[in-house]
């Protein structure tokens, strides 16, 4: 997709930003991983597009294979997923409204989240209504910081998470505060 090499660069810097406050708030509610699982695959997926012939391919695809085969925890997978559509949606020019969508189908599948549990999804599903009825890269990055924020008062239902009771409540899910580093990351690349 124009631009995805750009997107995934500026998700990589992000992360590196973020990976203090998202180790903490896994250290809150899970095993304090989430911010390590993050950026060690991100900067695997830009080493490996830095050092991948030009063939077409999505950089969304290549980091998909990274996320997909080599990052741990819950999340590299259910990343991986998503950057999977994403990379599928950017190779046939449909966009990143169809992409998040089958994203999110393809993470709920997988990890049979819903809205309301406290995941990634949270922040996800938001962005792609948002996107589904028009809503602009920043308005969609809006919508999945708004659902991540909102994660601060949900219970875990799902994943580590949901073994810790209330030691996470006012925090937000980090995952969901990933999902909502890629949609800014998006937002920054097309503005
Ligand atoms: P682990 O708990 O295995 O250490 P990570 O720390 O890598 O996994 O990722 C934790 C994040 O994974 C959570 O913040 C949450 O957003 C997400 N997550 C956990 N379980 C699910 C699920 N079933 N569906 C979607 N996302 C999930
Ligand atoms: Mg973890
Ligand atoms: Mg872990």
């Amino acid at each position: 997709m124009t631009g995805s090499a750009d997107v995934l660069r500026r998700f990589r810097e992000a992360a590196h930003e973020a990976h203090p406050a998202l180790t903490e708030l896994d250290r809150l509610a899970g095993d304090g991983d989430f911010g390590d699982n993050l950026t060690t695959g991100l900067d695997l997926a830009v080493a490996r597009l830095d050092g991948s012939p030009d063939d077409g391919r999505d950089a969304f695809t290549v980091a998909a294979e990274v996320f997909l085969d080599e990052v741990g925890g819950t999340s590299g997978p259910l990343f991986g997923l998503l950057f999977q559509e994403l990379g599928r949606a950017g190779e046939t020019g449909a966009g990143w409204p169809e992409g998040a969508a089958d994203g999110l189908a393809a993470i709920q599948r997988v990890g049979e989240a819903r809205v309301g549990d406290r995941t990634m999804v949270d922040a996800l599903s938001p962005a792609v209504e948002s996107l589904r009825v028009g809503g602009s890269p920043t308005e969609a990055a809006q919508a999945a910081r708004t659902g991540a924020r909102a994660t601060a008062d949900l219970r875990a239902r799902m994943g580590r998470a949901s073994y810790v009771g209330d030691r996470a409540q006012g925090h937000p899910d980090p995952g969901a505060v990933g999902i909502a580093l890629l949609f800014w990351s998006r937002a920054a690349a097309e503005s």
